[in-house]
């Protein structure tokens, strides 16, 4: 169960979120949860999640591990304050900053390299969800990406499958849709790097996800949990979204 606050909360937000998150989520419930704030918060969330079973994660980073790039974070840089997860190639980030498959890639290749464990995500628009060829896009983004790269363990990545038009809009896609674009993600993912490895590797849905629409998402075999936007931002709705799972 992973949230993305995208750019919402300062400091002191963060840190209270986290705390209070720390407080309802009990130890040893085999749900994995983690928070992804923004930057300038990672530190104030880091301080209130030390030693639980919470993780948290960056929304972004630079390919390079240093350099003349004004504006941007490098993994080695989240890596060594004990950041664990970063999102990457969001739809948010590929539309309003441009980001391509190619650059995505270097991301992702330069996280994996770090020990940094990328949140990968990918879906299609509207206009190639209507045009009936949504698998095969997604198909194509996660291919790009993801072919000959070196992954020692499945557990290293998580693949998050939003369609961008679910995204913020309370739309979702229906269970059965993103079971099936999940499920030929993972036939690439065992063309790319073996049937053992495809099986494990831990596929989310993101978009619109809420209490009440999350059930149905779970109860599909293909779908290992959610990436929350919205929801995640409230510690009653993320919290009620942790305990359907619990
Ligand atoms: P919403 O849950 O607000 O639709 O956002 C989903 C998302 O983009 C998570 O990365």
């Amino acid at each position: 169960m992973a949230g993305n606050w995208k750019m919402h909360k300062t400091p002191a937000e963060a840190g209270n979120f986290a705390r209070l998150l720390r407080q309802r989520v009990a130890p040893g419930r085999g749900v994995e949860v983690i928070i992804c704030p923004p930057f300038p918060a990672l530190a104030a969330v880091a301080t209130k999640l030390a030693g639980s079973e919470i993780g948290w994660g960056a929304q972004n980073m630079h390919w390079e591990p240093e350099g003349a790039y004004t504006g941007e974070v490098s993994g080695p840089m989240l890596q060594a304050m004990g950041c664990r997860y970063v999102i990457l190639g969001h739809s948010e980030r590929r539309s309003y900053f441009r980001e391509t498959d190619e650059e995505i890639r270097k991301k992702v290749g330069a996280a994996l390299a770090c020990g940094l464990r990328p949140i990968f995500c990918l879906g299609e628009n509207l206009a190639t969800r209507r045009s009936g060829k949504a698998v095969d896009f997604c198909r194509r983004q996660f291919k790009d990406v993801l072919e000959g790269m070196e992954i020692s363990v499945p557990d290293a990545l998580v693949v998050a499958y939003e369609p961008v038009w679910a995204i913020g809009t309370g739309k979702t896609a229906t269970p059965a849709d993103a079971t099936e674009v999940i499920g030929a993600l993972r036939e690439e993912a065992a063309r790319l790097f073996g049937r053992e490895f495809s099986a494990r590797l831990r596929f989310l849905y993101g978009g619109s996800v809420k209490p009440d629409s999350m059930p149905a998402f779970l109860e599909e075999e293909e779908i290992d949990g959610v990436l929350v936007g919205g929801a995640s931002l409230d510690i009653e709705q993320f919290t009620a979204i942790i305990d359907i799972t619990a």
